[in-house]
């Protein structure tokens, strides 16, 4: 953001509506300004302002789309330097490199273990997004279109310009980014980039070579660029990436606000010294990481160091409130309640599956604080979560009404009782989940 507050006052309908959540413009103005609000968020703004102010809001690292569907990828759009700072948004895109002069059975190999290497954590879908086919020499449009039909791939298409017009020709649909613009061909590159409306990545020797040669290809118009700084050794290209960042948000350098994808598979040829430089990568600051090959013992930590860091500390994992069925419920069915904490919610639905009990689990929003941090701050007290039960719509559900709290709240029960009625047996379920699936199975079994 280039402009004060002051002058994105000067901008703004100045009517103090407060439509925008604050009371007043200038209240709004100063948050836009410290990037605390969205200039959407402002439905009165003329077009004129809209258009000046987007410009200047607009994330110091551009954001670009690849991909399309439920596996588009989002990279770049970063505003700090540390996400203690904020939150860092738009993950690092994990990805495979597949050649087309590589052995049928290794790209078979390949694009299965992109098919299969999935995990299911706390509700979220863990997997690599991006698969990178290169063309050298073999039949590359051919191959392009087998990753295009057996897979939700977002695509990069390395090649030269000849080889990436037939990879679109059969993969356009899910708008890959192109690899890459240099020196040499920067013209030709950018001008099929323009012509197909897609991302294209500008690789040069070095951070001053590339953004030069982006900063040309931005001038002449060109606006989704991803960034190849050319470095292959990990302590240059550490230092180089950590200087990208600084400059794009510290300096508002634009030639260099791009995202940046970095090749791990060109680094190494030790699978296990790979995964450490990728995860030195997703750690500071690749957008994209593109592997040799996908294996499970090197794909998960790095899936899950990237999913702690793009986890936004300021806002707590949950779960909606209401009333999840879990091993197809009746009437007769006993009724239990949690918090919406996302970790607890999964832990106590995982547990009364296993137990195979038919269960009414009850969610109550506390904020995705947990039972007890929520018992504390007030916010899973006896006469809210009697309450709850009586407007959940429960009651409609069961006619044997038998109601289970969490062990830790104990306390709550009689408040609870009060709340519900004599028509509810009010029970202490156990305190930790590894325990549920006896307790279900000794009482309702
Ligand atoms: S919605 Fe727009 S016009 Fe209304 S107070 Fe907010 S900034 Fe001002």
């Amino acid at each position: 953001m280039g402009l004060s507050g002051i002058q994105i006052f000067k901008l703004l309908p100045k009517t103090n509506c407060g439509d925008c959540g604050v009371p007043t413009c200038l209240a709004f103005a100063m948050n836009l300004a410290a990037g605390k609000a969205e200039l959407s968020q402002c439905p009165h703004v003329s077009e004129e302002a809209k258009a000046q102010l987007s410009e200047q809001s607009a994330p110091p690292i551009r954001t670009v789309t690849l991909g399309t569907g439920e596996n588009e990828v989002k990279i770049g759009g970063e505003t700090v330097m540390y996400r203690h700072e904020k939150t860092f948004y738009n993950k690092t895109g994990i990805g495979v490199m597949v050649a087309d002069n590589e052995p049928a059975e290794k790209i078979e190999a390949k694009i299965n273990n992109f098919k299969k290497l999935q995990y299911e954590r706390v509700g979220l879908t863990l997997r690599p997004e991006i698969v990178t086919v290169k063309a050298a020499g073999g039949d590359f449009s051919g191959l392009v279109k087998k990753v295009v039909d057996e897979t939700d791939a977002a695509l990069v298409l390395m090649g030269d310009p000849d080889a990436l017009k037939a990879g679109i020709e059969v993969s356009a649909s899910r708008r890959p980014a192109l690899y890459a613009a240099t020196k040499e061909n920067a013209d030709a590159m950018a001008a099929l980039a323009k012509e197909k409306g897609l991302p294209l990545v500008v690789k040069g020797n070095g951070l001053d070579e590339t953004s030069e040669l982006a900063d040309k290809l931005a001038a002449g118009g060109l606006k989704d660029i991803i960034l190849d700084i050319g470095t292959r050794k990990i302590g240059t290209l550490h230092k180089e990436l950590v200087a990208a960042r600084r400059l794009a948000i510290e300096k508002a350098y634009r030639p260099i606000g791009f995202p940046i994808i970095t090749f791990p598979c060109e680094m190494s040829d030790d699978p296990i010294y790979e995964a450490a430089l990728a995860g030195t990568l997703i750690a500071k600051y690749g957008s994209m990481i593109i592997l040799s090959d996908l294996k499970p013992e090197t794909l998960f930590p790095l899936l899950l160091e990237r999913l702690n860091i793009y986890t936004d500390p300021q806002r707590p994992m949950k779960t909606d409130q209401g009333i999840y069925p879990i091993n197809d419920p009746g009437p007769e069915s006993p009724v239990l309640i949690t918090c919406n904490f996302s970790l607890t919610y999964f832990v106590v639905s995982g547990e009364i599956e296993a137990s195979r009990v038919p269960t009414w689990l009850l969610v109550q929003d506390t904020d995705g604080l947990s039972v007890l941090t929520g018992w504390a701050a007030g916010k899973f007290v006896g006469d809210l979560v009697g309450a709850f039960v009586k407007k959940s719509g429960i009651e409609e559900k069961v006619s044997k009404k038998r109601l289970i709290l969490p062990g830790y709240v104990a306390v709550i029960t009689g408040d609870v009782e009060e709340e519900v009625g004599s028509d509810w047996e009010v029970m202490v379920g156990p305190r930790e989940g590894g325990h549920i699936v006896p307790y279900l199975k000794e009482n309702f079994g």
